[in-house]
């Protein structure tokens, strides 16, 4: 369901953060992406969503090739990709229900979901969603009152609103605790297998990848270097 394909990214600066990269993620698989900071992890995710234009390569989602796009087709698409982030990207002065609401919008519009009326269809889903990540009776409160593991739920809640084909998610546990970050993992993976839902995590943390995805791609400068089950990873993958 996703390829990618020799897919390059080179920043301006010079910097090859990916080369030649061929990747497939099969429809409901969750993937770990792993490798130590600057290995192109968040280059990668951002390519497919195309925060950042890939230099050459191609990514191609359910048989369209996200690459090819024009600005309006890819704000369609964009639509249908759920995002996760490491600092949750909240809009700290409205309520729970409004943040899982706005993703409605996808991704451009977060900020402008409080201009919008919403009709009862996507209120009474907003809320089943809420019920699910454990946050219903947090409803009305804002964002700014929540703890750093409620505020990802509201986050993964808004994702999923989006009813989408396919989950990136940053770095979802790097501002959190130990305990905090097995329950994100354990939601998000839970939540993929409920839905057949293929994700992409961007995780740096190796050993809590481990508990929770039975595929883990690790990235070196660019380059996939390890593919396969978590347990046969060395130590220097
Ligand atoms: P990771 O997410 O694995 O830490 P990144 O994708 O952030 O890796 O970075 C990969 C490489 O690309 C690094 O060498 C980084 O310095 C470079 N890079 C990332 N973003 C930019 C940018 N906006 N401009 C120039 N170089 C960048
Ligand atoms: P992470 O390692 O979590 O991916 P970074 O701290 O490397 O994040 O990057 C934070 C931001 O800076 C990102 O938007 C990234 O694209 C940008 N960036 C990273 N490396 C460079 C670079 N060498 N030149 C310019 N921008 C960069």
């Amino acid at each position: 369901m996703l390829q990618l394909n020799k897919l390059t990214k080179q920043y301006a600066t010079g910097d090859l953060a990916l080369k030649a990269v061929e990747l497939e993620i099969p429809k409901g698989q969750v993937v770990a992406l792993i490798g130590p900071s600057g290995a192109g992890k968040s280059t990668l995710i951002r390519c497919i969503n195309r925060l950042v234009e890939p230099t050459s390569g191609s990514v191609d989602l359910n048989g369209k090739e996200l690459t090819k796009l024009g600005s309006g087709a890819l704000r369609t698409a964009r639509r249908r990709m759920g995002m996760i982030f490491q600092e949750y990207a909240l809009v700290e002065r409205l309520t729970v229900m409004e943040n899982v609401l706005s993703g409605r919008l996808g991704y451009v519009g977060f900020w402008r979901s409080f201009l919008r009326r919403y009709p009862q269809s996507d209120i009474d889903e907003a809320f089943r969603l809420l019920e699910r990540v454990g946050l219903d009776h947090m409803a009305d409160k804002r964002a700014d009152e929540l703890s750093g593991g409620q505020r990802q739920r509201v986050g993964i809640a808004r994702a999923l609103i989006q009813d989408p084909e396919l989950l990136l998610v940053d770095e979802p546990t790097a501002s959190l605790d130990p305990k905090t970050s097995r329950q994100i993992m354990r939601l998000i993976c839970e939540l993929c297998a409920e839905r057949g839902l293929a994700a992409i995590i961007n995780i740096h943390d190796v050993a809590l990848a481990q508990m929770f995805v039975q595929r883990v791609v690790g990235l070196r400068l660019g380059e996939v270097v390890y593919d396969g089950p978590p347990n046969q990873l060395t130590p220097d993958t």
